[in-house]
């Protein structure tokens, strides 16, 4: 067995970060990014790697920012503020669940960067008040643009991350697919497969800013479940980005790359395995969550179907009350522990499984509230400040 991370357990920030990807890195293992839109989704991610002894990553994309915070509100910023909501939420209860979490932001092109922006607003608050980013970690995808603008944007926004320790995932090349309505479907695709000198030209341009980055390279991975069609994945590409870089950079690592693998659903084992054994150390899970949870609702609704017809009345009787199936506690607890086990089967394809023995706390020792003391609090000092004038009105 490895001998588990030494990093804490609820939502890391910083050197954590960098500690544990490279454990992966080092142990040949990957962690699984699920995508979630609710706090039930969260919960049963972080209930699973509970379950598995894996550190994970939980990820808000744009429309699942929007999600959570309610699919009404069209707000030009709401898509960040549901993100900064379920970072929130994760950052809550994370530490109840005894395992390091990753609290990551997928996928976001360059129209997408207010989005971007507004959620490094709230690392910058959260930052200036305890000393740590509220995030992790955030994903820009400008692999849709020239390369040159692609790392020049990186570049810059990498610059604004840096002094709070936030990681960096890039991606070059293009996932083909369609995801959260971004669609390359038709991509040319020569662009499906990165190069190793474009994996090293982000590297080049990265690295002296600072080493918390991870490179999205393409090849031929696809978003979403299709039929095996005309692009064949090639995992082992990904080695020859390895030892291209650690040529030109004369490293001793053997693997200098920290990797990141999208569309890694409906890829066999073996792909999955060459992928992780040439550096990957995140793979993205979604669609296969998405269809686990729903198959955990779709099934209990044909086994209980008598009893979902109606508020009352089934086959015990016509009054008979069907409150304890309609319940949504009920149902989505169903979908909670079928994505639960689809995400169980990730960490253990990964390798991530049993590398991290739960720390659960002692019942009442996490705070309920998991913040840090705030340096200066603008509450106490107005209190205060009351005191004060009541004290001198008084003469005192
Ligand atoms: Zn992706």
């Amino acid at each position: 067995m490895v001998t588990p991370c030494d990093v804490p357990v609820g939502v890391i920030t910083g050197d954590d970060v960098t500690k544990l990807l490279q454990h992966a890195k080092d142990n040949g293992y990957a962690i699984p990014a699920f995508n979630c839109t609710t706090s039930s989704t969260c919960n049963s991610v972080l209930e699973a790697a509970a379950k598995c002894n894996s550190p994970v990553i939980i990820q808000a994309s744009n429309g699942g920012g929007q999600f959570f915070v309610g699919k009404s509100i069209k707000d030009k910023d709401a898509c960040a503020v549901g993100s900064v909501a379920m970072a929130m939420h994760v950052r809550t209860v994370a530490p109840f669940y005894g395992v390091p979490v990753i609290l990551h932001s997928d996928h976001c092109a360059k129209k997408l960067l207010p989005w971007f922006d507004g959620m490094l607003e709230a690392d910058e608050a959260y930052y200036a008040q305890y000393g740590e980013p509220l995030f992790s970690s955030h994903m820009l995808d400008l692999s849709e643009e020239p390369d040159e603008e692609n790392i020049a944007i990186c570049v810059e926004y990498f610059k604004r991350m840096a002094p709070m320790k936030i990681w960096l995932e890039m991606e070059i090349g293009i996932t083909g697919g369609e995801e959260d309505g971004v669609n390359n479907e038709d991509v040319d695709p020569e662009k499906l497969y990165t190069s190793p000198e474009q994996v090293y030209s982000v590297y080049e341009a990265l690295s002296p800013i600072g080493n918390m980055f991870s490179i999205a390279a393409a090849f031929g991975n696809v978003h979403g479940v299709y039929k095996p069609g005309n692009v064949s994945l090639q995992p082992a590409r990904l080695q020859t980005h390895q030892e291209f870089t650690k040529e030109k950079i004369s490293a001793s690592e053997d693997k200098p790359i920290f990797l990141v693998m999208h569309g890694g659903s409906g890829s066999t084992d073996e792909e999955i395995a060459t992928a992780v054994k040439a550096g990957v150390v995140k793979m993205n899970v979604d669609t296969d969550t998405q269809w686990a949870y729903w198959d955990g609702t779709r099934k209990f609704v044909a086994e209980n179907s008598d009893y979902l017809q109606g508020q009352i009345g089934n086959p015990k009787g016509p009054d008979a009350p069907n409150k304890k199936y309609y319940d949504p506690r009920v149902w989505i607890r169903k979908a909670e522990e079928s994505m639960g086990e689809r995400c169980g089967v990730s960490m253990d394809k990964l390798g991530s499984k049993g590398t991290f023995p739960p720390k659960k706390p002692e019942s009442g020792t996490t705070p309920i509230y998991n913040f840090k003391p705030i340096a200066h609090n603008p509450l106490k000092d107005a209190v205060e400040g009351v005191s004060k004038m009541v004290a001198s009105a008084m003469g005192k």
